[in-house]
């Protein structure tokens, strides 16, 4: 039998499309940059499906690029013409909540804006939240370790998953669904496979942790001078706010650009710094005293030079709108969005070398920073007027090159996909690349799971 021959007969059916069944989605994540639709698109509907699925591709050294949502922003998920794409879109259910382990147990291709609203239904928050929320996957998440913006509070998904199911690259199933966090019996599979984007085992189910409700959330917006103003609001906020759940920083011009986008006027000028502070109460509803004190203390200090306080939801949604950039893709198309971690007192001077070295090489270029700054996480959007392959990988060079001197990371949390494969060794060394080949080799000897992705060709 053909491969398509033997995966029909072993799949429900509906789940395996050829030609032009396979729907233009399948192409690219959120990147944009895949190029081809895979060979064929596999849908399976449950655990054992996965595993046959694999274990038949193992057996004709087919190629499998899992998919999620799409909503990856590092070419992770993108397929070459020759590979399988094996969405998990079908394994999308919520199995249980178990509100005495504080938990729920779901698949793989569960959306988060569900898993969001089924735990809220429970007395719950899954607070993992990102701006792709309605199309972002749990198994994706977990394959990418996503952030977001409320990790100073609540961690990346790593530090919310308790259990996890995976199938590995020869069909065998890996099913480790805990309910624990105290769990230390050997080496941690789960958070191995986490981060790893599909190149180590398709994930399956997981169980993840869920937190109390809060009964009400509460935003600034606030206006500084200078980054070394951003970090004294941060060092306070964390001593002051013990709800601390966000902290954003956006730098002038992107502030600016995606204030005039979204049509408002939240201060009479762009100022040089704005941060976007939320905190958590469960106290009572109802604006907390404790936001206002720290608002007032940072005034009187002059580490702020205005603050909004969010008077209703509407409010809030139209800070982080400003902050979420929605439009960016449009008013700067070509757009390079660059995700780099450092420690965060170094990110002020980091940000100035960039601009200053890219201004130096590319006048035309424009440099926009914002980010999650209590997490060291910044977020450069890069633009070039007449963008072109080799420019803009000159540009990213400047970014990165200068990030060495920083010592930091060149994927926070997009992750490495294809777009930064090129760009591990700034933040990875030899040894450490090495040990992570062996890891592949050790879990998938054959290369069949997603091929290409995070790990650099060997030289
Ligand atoms: C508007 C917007 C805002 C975003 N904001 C953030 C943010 O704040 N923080 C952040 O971290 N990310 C953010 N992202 C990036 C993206 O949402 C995350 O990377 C997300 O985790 C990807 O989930 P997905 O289901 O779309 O995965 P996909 O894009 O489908 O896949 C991502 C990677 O995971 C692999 N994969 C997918 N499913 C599985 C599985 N079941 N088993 C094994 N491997 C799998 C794929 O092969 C690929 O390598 C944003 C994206 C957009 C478009």
């Amino acid at each position: 039998m053909t491969l398509t021959e033997e995966l029909r007969a072993a799949l429900s059916p509906g789940a395996v499309l050829t030609g032009p069944d396979i729907p233009e989605g399948a192409r690219s994540d959120a990147s944009g940059v895949g190029r081809s639709l895979p060979l064929l698109l596999l849908r399976p509907s449950s655990t054992a499906e996965v595993s046959a699925a694999l274990r038949i591709c193992a057996r004709h050294g087919q190629t499998v690029v899992p998919q999620g949502g799409m909503t990856g922003l590092a070419g992770g998920a993108c397929p070459a013409a020759t590979d399988v794409a094996l969405s998990l879109e079908r394994l999308d259910v919520i199995a249980e909540i178990d509100a005495e382990a504080s938990c729920i147990t779901l698949g793989a291709g569960c959306i988060l804006q569900t898993a969001q609203e089924a735990a809220a239904a429970a007395g719950f928050q899954f607070p993992v939240d990102l701006g792709a929320r309605g199309s972002a996957t749990i198994g994706g998440m977990i394959a990418t370790n996503a952030g977001g913006v409320r990790v100073i509070r609540h961690g990346m998904m790593r530090d919310n998953l308790l259990g996890l199911e995976v199938v590995l690259a020869d069909g065998t199933i890996l099913s480790h669904l805990a309910k624990v966090r105290k769990d230390n019996t050997g080496y941690a599979l789960g958070q191995l496979i986490a981060g790893s984007e599909g190149t180590l085992g398709v994930i399956t189910r997981a169980t993840l942790l869920l937190h109390p409700m809060p009964l009400a959330r509460e935003t600034a917006l606030c206006a500084l001078d200078r980054f070394a103003d951003v970090l004294a609001l941060l060092a306070l906020a964390r001593s002051e706010l013990p709800g601390l759940s966000a902290f954003e920083a956006m730098w002038q011009g992107y502030f600016a650009l995606n204030q005039q986008a979204e049509n408002l006027r939240l201060f009479p000028a762009p100022p040089p710094f704005t941060v976007i502070l939320e905190t958590e109460t469960s106290g009572g509803p109802g604006k907390s005293a404790v936001l206002e004190d720290l608002l007032a203390t940072a005034m009187d200090r002059a580490v702020i030079t205005d603050a909004l306080i969010a008077q209703s939801d509407r409010d809030a949604r139209s800070f982080w709108a400003v902050r979420e950039g929605h439009h960016l893709d449009r008013l700067l198309p070509g757009l390079l969005n660059l995700d780099v971690s450092l420690a965060t007192g170094e990110m002020g001077a980091f940000a100035d070398a960039v601009a200053t070295r890219i201004a130096a090489d590319f006048p035309t270029a424009r440099v926009h920073f914002f980010g999650h700054v209590g997490d060291g996480n910044l977020h450069l959007a890069l633009h070039l007027p007449q963008p072109d392959a080799r420019a803009a990988h000159a540009v990213e060079a400047i970014a990165y090159d200068t990030l060495r001197a920083f010592a930091g990371s060149v994927s926070a949390e997009h992750g490495i996909g294809t777009l930064k494969r090129d760009w591990l060794q700034h933040s990875r060394s030899a040894a450490e690349i090495a040990t992570m080949r062996q890891l592949k080799a050790a879990l998938d000897p054959r290369h069949i799971l997603n091929p290409g992705k995070v790990l650099p060709d060997a030289d």
